[in-house]
């Protein structure tokens, strides 16, 4: 086939006014160096530079979403609105920009791949022979092109995942580099390179930089920009280096150094006049200046603050060394710190194993120091009763308790076996006989798991739920809710297969429970708490609030867990 063929006649996005951008932002040297942070920054200035930006993540590996994966293998998955299940960054991208990212914002070798068969395998190729060029390229651009146009937005920023030189990555960046030869005013490339400085030097190095820009040239890719990623900030000397060496104006290469923060980094950025860059690089002549005045504050909150209060997270997930503790649990985590923020404190966030509860090499007692207690979200057996254990502790001290998902599972297990005499009570996730299954699978589930659908099955995404008048749940979204006409529903994410039984409701209820967040006519309980008579804060939602929590706009529910926590600070200080 001669390449005329295989070019693709028109890959530009539809744009709003001119023509719609493109910025690639690709790896270099290693993985690990803030890309997804970089990538989430440039969409960040250039909002602030008044354009509407979008932000894609390009996943290499096969999986057709993240869904599957074990949170000690990837992270936390992260679910948007429309319920697709997809990678940690995709948080962080809608955190810095503030918007909710929709489906085609995300994909997979995997996700491509599947359509690319499934519509061979309905003759959508009129017999032609499939290949991986140009077919399996061009869903690749057509799928940015569909980005672009649903979410309306000037400039696609994309991050393709991996290093220079994966082989898993090689047709994400050939898609890129023909969008680029038929449109090269409209599509840019940055590069995020790592440039170490080795300890028995002390000297930072330019050479795995030089290296990999080569390699990125060999792809027929040059790189627009570079971000230059280290532990300290370039020098003038290594900027002209790099500069003659890799084909970059100096001016085009943005220092990067380590900061103690990630919303720093924009921030920093801007300090090179990064977005100026971005704007001639673009050809956008006039744009306003940066607006960063609101994140400069939430920024500086990061870093000062009138008080620590001290957040014990009861989870499941910490079996595998310090790091990825902080992966698997990153919008939780995340949600803490900007309510935690917003009302001047710093978090001190620790983590502590369920299983070692329930095993009793950590006693319970341990857990009184902590201002606030938070049971996230989890599946299976792993360490279950000593969560369940933790909010018996926490409602009988009461102490701050925040339940999510599987966290509020266990603090209604608890409450039906002490509180409201159900001996035994459980979920039929863990103990399918359980005499009082006050947990049990939702309906449509059941046959979904006889089937072994396993993959993208669950419960997924926003769904909206009626807030009961007169509850904690409502009196903290009620800010929410006027800017919404009074209107008591809210909506939030899902990812859940178990519920709340129905047929326990009542007597639960009976037993002093409030279930203040309903929906599906009252038959699905969304949100369960104590009422403040019986408990500063003890609640708990199926839904997942972290993943609507925004640094410019904290979670409601995690600012009135994180002021039950700071109260509870003020208390034992006193005592003390
Ligand atoms: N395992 C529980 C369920 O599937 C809770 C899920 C979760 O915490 N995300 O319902």
């Amino acid at each position: 086939m001669s390449n005329i063929k295989t070019m693709p006649k028109q890959v530009s996005g539809r744009a709003r006014k001119g023509h719609h951008k493109y910025i690639f932002v690709v790896g270099g040297v290693m993985s690990g160096v803030g890309k997804g942070i970089a990538t989430a920054s440039i969409g960040k200035l250039l909002t602030a530079r008044g354009l509407s930006v979008n932000l894609v993540k390009v996943d290499p590996y096969l999986n057709v979403d993240a869904g599957t994966m074990n949170p000690i293998e990837h992270g936390e998955v992260f679910v948007l609105d429309s319920g697709l299940e997809t990678d940690q960054d995709m948080g962080n991208y809608e955190r810095f920009l503030d918007r909710d990212l929709g489906p085609d914002d995300y994909m997979t070798s995997g996700m491509v791949y599947s359509s690319v068969i499934e519509r061979e395998r309905n003759l959508g190729y009129d017999g032609k022979c499939v290949e991986a060029i140009p077919h399996v390229r061009d869903e690749i651009t057509n799928r940015l092109k569909r980005a672009a146009e649903a979410s309306k937005s000037d400039v696609s920023v994309i991050e393709i995942g991996g290093t220079i030189g994966d082989f898993q990555n090689a047709l994400f960046i050939e898609a890129a580099r023909v969008m680029h030869l038929l449109n090269p005013a409209d599509v840019l490339f940055v590069m995020v390179s790592f440039l170490p400085v080795p300890g028995t030097l002390g000297e930072m190095k330019t050479k795995p930089t030089q290296n990999a820009v080569r390699m990125l040239n060999s792809y027929g890719v040059q790189p627009d920009i570079i971000i230059a990623r280290s532990t300290h900030r370039l020098d003038r000397k290594r900027k002209e280096k790099l500069a003659i060496w890799c084909n970059v104006p100096p001016e085009r290469i943005i220092s990067a150094p380590d900061v103690e923060s990630i919303y720093d980094v924009p921030i920093n950025f801007e300090r090179d006049k990064f977005s100026d860059i971005l704007l001639e690089a673009l050809g956008k002549k006039s744009a306003p200046p940066a607006e960063l005045s609101e994140w400069k504050k939430f920024a500086e909150h990061a870093h000062n603050g009138n008080g620590t209060v001290r957040i014990g997270i009861v989870g499941k997930y910490f079996d595998t060394g310090d790091f990825v503790l902080s992966d698997a649990y990153i919008s939780v985590i995340e949600a803490i710190k900007f309510s935690a923020y917003d009302a001047e404190y710093k978090p001190e966030i620790e983590w502590i194993n369920s299983k070692d509860i329930q095993d009793g090499t950590l006693p319970v007692e341990s857990l009184r120091k902590y201002d606030g207690i938070i049971v996230p979200g989890g599946f299976g057996e792993t360490g279950i009763e000593g969560k369940i254990q933790t909010a018996q502790f926490a409602r009988e001290n009461k102490i701050p308790y925040f339940g999510l998902c599987y966290g509020l599972q266990m603090m209604v297990i608890e409450y039906a076996r002490n509180v409201a005499g159900l001996k035994n009570a459980n979920t039929t996730e863990i103990e399918p006989g359980t005499p009082h299954p006050v947990i049990d699978i939702l309906p449509d589930q059941r046959e979904k798991l006889a089937r072994k659908d396993y993959g993208g099955s669950m419960r997924l995404g926003a769904y909206p739920c009626v807030l009961k008048e007169g509850t904690n749940a409502y009196e903290a979204y009620l800010p929410v809710l006027k800017k919404a006409d009074g209107k008591k529903e809210i909506s939030e994410r899902h990812r859940h297969r178990y519920e709340i039984n129905p047929e326990y409701v009542e007597r639960l209820e009976k037993a002093g429970l409030v279930f203040s967040g309903r929906w599906q006519g009252g038959k699905l309980m969304e949100i369960a708490e104590l009422p403040k008579t019986e408990h500063p804060f003890m609640l708990g939602t199926q839904f997942h609030p972290e993943l609507r929590a925004r640094p410019l706009s904290p979670h409601p529910l995690f600012s009135a867990f994180i002021k039950a926590a700071i109260q509870r600070t003020q208390n034992t200080r006193v005592i003390q």
